[in-house]
């Protein structure tokens, strides 16, 4: 019977002329092709023709040859070099990408921050207004106009005395930023979220108790459209409501 030839480990590390051992850290292996690839060859080199670099190498009896020959290649070298220096600069985090990600992480901090005080405004109205958005909203949907309505006007009161809702209607009112999210649509949007969380929420509590009790009432709204109103209330059993 044939022996099976199958990839052997021995040469992630390669043996030099002076008896040093040294990894080949570019070289890695496929397990789900039983292939093995260049790292830094296959990262930066798009047009090589290099079996190591496009679909991978399998011919095992012959890959000594083949990784010495391509380890000593030009191109190869570059490519090291390349990468490696890529990653001194990933590490001391000078890369143009790191400076991107530093902003785009300023970007999301920021508008996580905005998000936070318009949904604690739409928490509040929602909480204190019979029907979300229309009796929110005024003749006008513009900030700082007449009669712009009590949303807009709690982001004006805000935007009083808060630093970052200052920072984000500077943002909007330049135009610097397409969408100031505080529009109707973003009313409606956020409600619709906070709405479906405590839902699910209501859901999962209910699913995990045994006893509990569903009430339907419905009654017509102001444009004398029926509205069924559900109440659920259940027995909560655990260890820190007894007692
Ligand atoms: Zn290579």
């Amino acid at each position: 019977m044939k022996p099976v030839v199958i990839f052997a480990s021995s040469h992630y590390s390669r043996k030099l002329a002076n008896n040093e051992t040294i990894l080949r850290r570019w070289l890695v292996y496929s397990i789900s092709k039983d292939r093995v690839f260049c790292f830094c060859c296959r990262l930066f080199e798009s047009q090589s023709t290099s079996n190591l670099v496009s679909e991978g190498y399998n011919k095992w009896k012959h890959l000594s040859e083949i990784l010495k020959t391509h380890e000593n290649s030009t191109s190869h070298k570059k490519f090291y070099h390349d990468w490696i220096e890529a990653e001194m600069r990933v590490k001391i985090r000078k890369t143009i990408d790191c400076e991107e990600q530093k902003f785009i992480n300023r970007e999301i901090l920021r508008w996580n921050n905005v998000l936070i005080r318009l949904m604690n405004i739409i928490f509040y109205l929602a909480e204190n207004n019979g029907s979300f958005p229309a009796t929110t909203q005024g003749t006008s949907n513009k900030l700082y106009t007449p009669n712009n309505g009590k949303f807009l006007g709690l982001v004006q009161l805000v935007d009083k005395f808060d630093p970052i809702m200052q920072e984000h209607l500077k943002l909007a009112m330049a135009g610097d930023i397409s969408n100031h999210y505080c529009g109707k649509d973003i009313q409606n949007e956020l409600i619709d979220q906070m709405g479906g969380k405590v839902k699910s929420e209501i859901v999962s509590r209910t699913k995990n108790f045994k006893y509990y009790s569903i009430i339907a009432d419905c009654t017509p709204d102001i444009s004398h459209i029926e509205q069924l109103s559900l109440t659920i209330r259940f027995a909560d059993l655990s260890d820190d409501n007894t007692g």
